[in-house]
């Protein structure tokens, strides 16, 4: 069974929000604040694939929530719930780690349509049959055990850094659009924006450019999107 906990301390949201996931099919634990959510988490993590989870919380926040929640997995989906006058903070949340953001007010089919997705390539990459490794250049992406190394040291990367290496690595040499990333990543029903790829390949640039302000492996198509040098 699909499992989602929701960290909200407003009541009627996380109320209006749990019965529509619980209308998609969805197994909901619930927390109406950051201490609760780790705790609910520590306790569920076997059964919990994906965290909805509010930045704005009573004590700790949403950000300190997601980082703490990443640092315990790496193929957990983590979406964020950000108002919209927080701009600066959805690029800080993914940042730090999470997949994806709504912003508020949103419509409960959007919701839940932006959580299916995740869940269906959280579940996607668990279940298809690959070959071990992809190697380009001084990188290898092992696709069993979903890691990344340069010149054998291994780069921690969340779920959707990884699709994004893989994307790259499977297409060397190709300048990808950034909707074609957005496509290929998070899926053709997916609502958000495009500026998503750019936040990711940012992160991404940071782990594995020797110096992200001038990368030599994640190439700018100006206009267009990014290639991947397998040189
Ligand atoms: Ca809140």
């Amino acid at each position: 069974m699909k499992s989602i906990l929701v960290v909200e301390d407003e009541e009627a949201i996380r109320d209006f929000v749990i019965i529509n996931l619980k209308r998609s099919g969805y197994n909901v634990f619930e927390a109406g604040s950051g201490e609760d959510a780790l705790k609910i988490y520590e306790a569920n993590s076997a059964k919990i694939s994906i965290v909805l989870l509010d930045i704005m919380l009573p004590g700790i926040d949403g950000f300190a929530v997601c980082r703490k929640l990443r640092e315990k997995s790496n193929t957990l989906g983590i979406i964020m719930l950000t108002a919209r006058t927080q701009e600066l903070d959805k690029v800080g949340g993914l940042m730090i780690g999470a997949d994806d953001y709504v912003t508020k007010p949103f419509s409960p089919s959007e919701l839940v349509a932006r959580i299916d997705a995740l869940y269906r390539r959280l579940e996607t990459d668990r279940d298809s049959k690959q070959p071990d490794d992809i190697v380009s250049g001084v990188f290898t992406l092992n696709l069993k055990s979903r890691t990344l190394t340069k010149s054998g040291v291994p780069v921690d990367l969340t779920q959707v850094e990884y699709q994004i290496m893989k994307y790259f690595m499977e297409s060397p040499d190709t300048a990808l659009s950034r909707s074609e990333i957005l496509n290929h990543v998070w899926g053709e029903d997916y609502f958000g924006e495009l500026k998503i790829v750019d936040v990711n390949v940012r992160r991404l640039r940071m782990k594995i450019e020797d110096e992200s302000s001038n990368p030599i492996h994640i190439l700018t198509v100006w206009g267009y999107g990014y290639k991947w040098n397998a040189k």
